[in-house]
């Protein structure tokens, strides 16, 4: 049975006492809510923004064995991720897809090419074996031939998935809530309670839309706001431990860099890897790897592609794909995320581990590092760490509801189907239930339909247009101009679902746009 989420009219929330409550709402948040929710826990979930909006909706979109961190030595990550790869897409099989990737080896590559390869044979080992190889000769000409030929051996290829991130996060707390948790964005922790030992046992609690502040208490704390770790951690122990590096991401329309394989390549200018992939029709390309200075968070809201990041990602691009002529104008739009790294001092961003880490300061439990592919064990690793507090009657429910998949009438198109299956997992069947018809258009060049917006607007806790068209969908990172020519169309739906008045929908206009023009648009000189 289906819970529909419905948010009071004041948005307080109701019950004052928890078990846990979870401060974030990434992909690690998520995780733990999942969890707890599922073995009968009162769990509470709250984000300062919307669910996904830091981190996990600004990844690479790659559920991975990770290639890279065996260059680095770091084989436990890739060990562990091997495995979760493996179990995320059985658990997911119309979310996180298996992508193939092509290993291009040029003349000059010195290491980077052999690590890879011996990465791509210990993947074997960790995990069950994915098909891998090489391609040499003249299939590489006939079949590549979008690819720079200068110096170019051979093309391994392996294969590894891809997801929409933030639609993985979405999915892994609306089961939560289906399990009973309850999860609310939009709300700020704004400070730690304590008892008279010192200990902590709750939070205050700042709704963002309404002003209002409100206390709630739990057995267990948990912080699991990803680059914002310090920010609560602080109001406990001074030490700092959060190192956040800038990934940023340009995004082209698949017409312009036409591939259908993920790419792997070594940066012509340092010999950093990066990724290049294709992703909701359009081809991605990505990522840097930078420290991120204080100031840019004071100067905009988000993070934001610099000029300097935008030139090295376009060099990239254009060395592996010399006869495409790539420039600043094809970029369609960009986006930037902070990785939560835990500190390791001034060793080089690329080569920071990216294991996870838990703190644990009087009852505050607080979890960084990690990466969106190994949620599963890092949730784990936590809820082991605060079992002690919790009752012991709790026992795990049925894993998940199976859902009972039927073919709609409506949806003829196979991929499509199974697109939405992704997106909605165990509510498929309600959203296929509430489907009009004339709302199956597809919006632009993208797979998102008007059905897709009733249906998010209706039930998934939208209460921004940014919400809509950054997370919910993607529409703000896949049409030009961040959707601005989409946006009279789906207004009628959007006041419609929402009450919201000409002035308010006018306002939100402006915010969205302003937001995107700031934080997901290029940088002009
Ligand atoms: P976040 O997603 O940042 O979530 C923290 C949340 O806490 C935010 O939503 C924020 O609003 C909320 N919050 C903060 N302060 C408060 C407060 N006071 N009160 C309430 N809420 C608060 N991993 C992969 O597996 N595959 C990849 O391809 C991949 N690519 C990446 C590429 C880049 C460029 C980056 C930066 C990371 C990538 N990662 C990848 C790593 C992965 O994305 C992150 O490890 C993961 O998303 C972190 O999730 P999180 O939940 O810990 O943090």
């Amino acid at each position: 049975m289906i819970k529909k989420i419905s948010i009071p009219e004041n948005n307080a929330v109701e019950q004052k006492n928890w078990d846990v409550i979870i401060i974030g709402g990434g992909i690690t948040g998520a995780g733990i809510f999942y969890k707890l929710a599922a073995r009968g826990y009162q769990v509470l979930l709250v984000d300062q923004n919307d669910f996904a909006f830091g981190t996990s909706s600004r990844s690479s979109k790659m559920v991975h064995g990770g290639l890279r961190y065996i260059a680095n030595g770091q084989f436990n990550v890739t060990y562990e991720s091997v495995r979760e790869r493996e179990h995320l897409q059985k658990e997911y099989p119309d979310l996180i897809r298996p992508m193939q990737f092509l290993l291009p080896v040029y003349e000059h590559y010195k290491f980077g090419a052999s690590l890879f390869r011996l990465g791509i044979e210990l993947y074997d080992l960790f995990g069950s074996k994915w098909k891998h190889g090489t391609y040499t000769g003249a299939q590489i000409e006939k079949r590549f031939n979008i690819l720079n030929q200068t110096g170019l051996k051979s093309v391994l290829y392996y294969y590894d998935a891809e997801v929409d991130d933030a639609r993985l996060v979405y999915r892994v707390i609306s089961e939560g809530i289906h399990h009973g948790g309850s999860a609310l964005n939009y709300k700020k922790c704004i400070g730690l309670m304590r008892d008279p030992s010192g200990k902590v046992n709750g939070i205050q609690l700042k709704d963002e839309i309404t002003g209002k502040e409100e206390e709630l208490y739990a057995k267990a704390v948990v912080n699991a706001t990803g680059p914002w770790t310090d920010d609560i951690r602080s109001q406990v122990v001074p030490e700092k431990v959060i190192r956040k590096l800038r990934g940023s991401h340009i995004l082209f329309n698949r017409e312009r860099v036409p591939v259908n394989q993920a790419f792997t390549l070594f940066h012509p200018d340092d010999g950093r890897a990066l990724f290049v992939v294709p992703w909701q029709g359009m081809t991605m390309v990505g990522t840097t790897d930078l420290d991120h200075p204080a100031a840019y968070e004071r100067e905009k809201p988000e993070p934001f592609i610099t000029l300097q990041e935008e030139e090295y990602l376009l060099r990239a691009a254009d060395f592996l794909f010399p006869g495409q002529h790539v420039e600043k104008q094809d970029i369609v739009s960009s986006f930037a995320g902070l990785r939560p790294i835990v500190s390791m001092g001034e060793m080089a961003p690329s080569k920071a581990s990216r294991t996870h880490k838990i703190f644990m300061d009087e009852n505050l439990f607080s979890i960084a590092g990690g990466k969106l592919t190994t949620f599963r064990i890092m949730a784990e690793d936590l809820i082991q760490k605060i079992l002690p507090l919790l009752p012991e009657n709790n026992i795990e429910k049925q894993k998940k509801e199976t859902v009972q998949k039927e073919d709609s009438p409506l949806i003829e198109d196979t991929r499509q189907y199974h697109r939405l299956s992704g997106i909605y997992g165990s509510s498929l069947q309600e959203f296929l239930s509430e489907l009009q018809p004339e709302e199956l258009k597809t919006l632009a060049n993208t797979s998102f339909t008007l059905s897709e917006i009733r249906w998010t607007v209706r039930h998934e806790m939208v209460r921004h247009l940014s919400d809509l068209m950054l997370r919910r969908t993607r529409l703000g990172l896949l049409v030009q101009n961040g959707g601005k020519q989409l946006l009279d169309t789906i207004k009628p739906i959007v006041i419609q679902e929402k009450n919201w008045s000409e002035e308010k929908w006018e306002q939100e206009v402006i915010d969205y746009l302003k937001v995107w023009k700031n934080c997901y648009s290029i940088p002009s000189k």
